[in-house]
């Protein structure tokens, strides 16, 4: 979008419908005329199959067509964790994502540590479950010196091992082709293989941050700051604009041993002074990894221009570090320190938003969002960066403005499906806000919060042929599958199946009775646990013998603590499984009056477990053998099916 369209758009609050395909698609199809190399076989070429021998001329690349329920756009955590929870509820799914490394702005290019309703645990007990917490589980047992590059291949292996999931790296959504109202397929060049894939499916998931499809579509969007009287928002502008958040190129650096030199570069900013820099002397002495304040990019157009305000952020970037390496009165606490790595992909706050049938404003999230249809949860603050981002240090004015929200607000359904596109939904920064909302929801917990919403409406939507729109008639049974995996849905209560509530419950030491009270965290000063030790049971015996296909536990993974992958190493981050977490148990069935050892898990660094049975019992027994180092743990569910 160009300066003159945003002008354009100003007052009307950029509500958007559509830029078609047609065009793209026949620029990309000149342009692959126009660069196609010489000597390649065409037939062989288009098959995947290409000699080297034959001289000829090749209009075409190779083209792949897949056939899926779900079609996933963008593989940042939301959009990785919409893929899985799409998949791990029977959709066949394809992600295309156009970065080598899954995970988005967390990912290895760009380094920003997940954050979401606990707000780096400063609420506890707040923090996101369901299969944003099992990658970090799994980060905990795996990644003891926090390496990104190691999150980078949890997450991949999230998506390559994942039964039913086909995951397309380095392949960028380019085009769209619709049939009425509904997206048919899309296409993503993929650059490592020179390939076209084109993904059919029933229902696509956009999750590109920059809400690819809309452009592609035609499904309704909005870009910038809504005028304060559209939503009655007391924080919006008193009129509409296009200004938005901007973007960040972080740094990382390394202690040694001894001196590092830094010789600035010709072409970066030179800041003298501590004032020069946004909040002064104070606020770069973290200097292991740079600077959310180094931001660009709100007055410009976040998408289209974003390589000439990458080009600027570098700019800013090594004049900050040349700043605390030679100019700072502080400069001596960095003599040994030396840069190790530069972000070249900006990391992006904001572009466009996608309209669903609920656009969530300021005042839903300030009213706590308890909507019927909540499938996910935010609670970041408001986190409104100035759009002139680090220059507003010469306005004097912050660079960000923290506004208060409560933790937890709910997010609605309807607020992840588009309004006018059938099969279209998204989730992450592009799902249907208003820019004041959406300060707080771009967090990459709520992110993850509303990609598994997503995932698991879609497979839904995908096996019953329906809308996702119709979803929303579905919503208990959505909203049951979600908290059964873990994911939580602030207010609303697990319902167990009879085999569990009418069984009776007994342990080994205290009350039992919270391990099926629904709830499966602290809440307010209710644990809802059974606190247990090494050598405690917890036990359900039914009226009379019955088939149990699983035994399901909720452990304790410590949700009062800091698990975060982050590269600042505050205190009380972790790492290794929390001391509390259960890592030896068994499972024992009642069969003909005696117990039997069922399962034996050794090694466990999950919250969610869930063991087969597939046999009829009499009952079921846990028994813990053993935690990660603490002598009380607690379990928050203990359930049969
Ligand atoms: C410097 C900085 C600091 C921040 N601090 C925090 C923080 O501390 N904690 C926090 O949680 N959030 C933070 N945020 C905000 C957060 O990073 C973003 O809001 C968040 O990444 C949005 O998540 P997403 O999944 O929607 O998009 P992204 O993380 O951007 O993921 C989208 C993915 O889709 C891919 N994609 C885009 N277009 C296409 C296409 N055409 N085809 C295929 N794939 C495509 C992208 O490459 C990307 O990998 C910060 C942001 C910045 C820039």
């Amino acid at each position: 979008m160009s300066d003159s369209e945003k002008k354009a758009m100003g007052r009307r609050g950029f509500l958007k419908t559509a830029a078609a395909t047609a065009g793209l698609a026949a620029a990309e199809a000149a342009s692959a005329s126009a660069a196609a190399p010489t000597i390649r076989e065409p037939a062989a070429e288009a098959a995947g199959n290409s000699p080297l021998s034959k001289a000829t001329t090749m209009p075409t690349m190779p083209t792949k067509l897949h056939q899926a329920d779900v079609c996933v756009v963008g593989g940042g955590m939301a959009g990785l964790v919409a893929a899985v929870a799409a998949a791990r509820h029977g959709a066949k799914v394809v992600l295309m994502q156009e970065r080598p490394v899954l995970g988005g702005n967390s990912s290895s290019e760009t380094r920003v540590h997940v954050c979401g309703a606990d707000r780096h645990n400063g609420i506890k007990n707040m923090r996101e479950t369901g299969i944003l917490e099992e990658c970090r589980l799994d980060n905990m047992a795996r990644n003891r010196n926090k390496i990104f590059s190691i999150w980078d291949t949890i997450l991949y292996e999230k998506a390559a091992l994942q039964p039913g999931l086909t995951t397309l790296l380095n392949c960028t959504c380019q085009s769209a082709r619709m049939e009425g109202p509904r997206i048919a397929a899309v296409t993503g060049w993929q650059l490592t293989t020179q390939t076209q894939h084109t993904v059919e499916a029933s229902i696509f998931i956009d999750c590109s941050g920059d809400a690819i499809l809309a452009p592609l579509t035609g499904a309704q969007y909005r870009v910038g700051r809504e005028g304060r009287a559209e939503f009655n928002e007391s924080l919006a502008p008193e009129a509409a604009d296009a200004r938005t958040m901007g973007m960040t190129c972080l740094f990382q650096a390394r202690e040694h041993p001894g001196p590092q030199a830094f010789e600035p570069l010709p072409w970066a900013y030179r800041f003298d002074r501590c004032e020069d820099l946004p909040y002064g002397r104070g606020r770069h002495s973290h200097i292991e990894m740079g600077y959310w304040w180094v931001e660009l990019g709100g007055e410009q157009d976040s998408i289209h221009d974003s390589e000439a305000i990458k080009h600027e952020l570098l700019r800013i970037t090594y004049g900050v570090w040349d700043h605390i390496k030679n100019r700072c009165p502080d400069k001596a606490r960095a003599a040994n320190w030396a840069l190790e790595w530069v972000q070249f992909l900006p990391g992006k706050r904001e572009s466009r938003r996608y309209i669903g049938d609920h656009v969530i404003s300021q005042n839903d999230v300030e009213a706590e969002g308890r909507f019927p249809d909540l499938v996910a949860y935010g609670g970041w603050t408001m986190d409104d960066h100035h759009p002139a981002g680090f220059w507003a240090v010469k306005q004097a004015k912050p660079a960000t403005m923290f506004h208060k929200s409560p933790s937890p607000y709910g997010i609605p359904y309807r607020s992840l499906y588009s309004r006018n596109v059938a099969n279209l939904m998204f989730a992450g920064r592009c799902a249907s806000a208003t820019h004041m909302a959406m300060s707080s929801m771009r967090v990459m917990g709520t992110g993850s919060s509303m990609g598994q919403a997503a995932g698991t409406a879609a497979a839904i939507a995908a096996a019953r042929k329906i809308t996702p729109r119709e979803v929303g008639g579905c919503m208990k049974e959505l909203q049951q599958a979600l908290i059964t995996d873990d994911a939580y849905l602030p207010w609303v209560k697990q319902e167990f199946g009879p085999l569990t509530t009418g069984a009776k419950l007994t342990a080994s030491r205290g009350d039992p009775a919270p391990v099926r009270d629904g709830i499966n965290r602290p809440v307010g000063q209710d644990a809802h646990a059974w606190p247990c030790r090494v050598g405690d049971t917890l036990t359900y015996e039914f009226a009379k013998p019955a088939r149990v296909e699983a035994v399901s536990l909720i452990l304790d993974s410590a949700l009062h603590k800091n698990i975060q992958m982050s590269y600042h190493q505050k205190d009380d981050q972790l790492s290794a499984p929390p001391p509390e977490l259960q890592k030896a148990f068994h499972v024992d069935v009642l069969s003909g009056g005696r117990w039997e050892t069922l399962a034996r898990v050794e090694d466990n660094h999950q919250r969610l477990v869930r063991i087969p049975v597939g046999r009829e019992a009499g009952g079921v027994r846990f028994v813990l053998d053993g935690t990660w180092g603490a002598e009380e743990s607690r379990v928050f569910a203990f359930y049969v099916d």
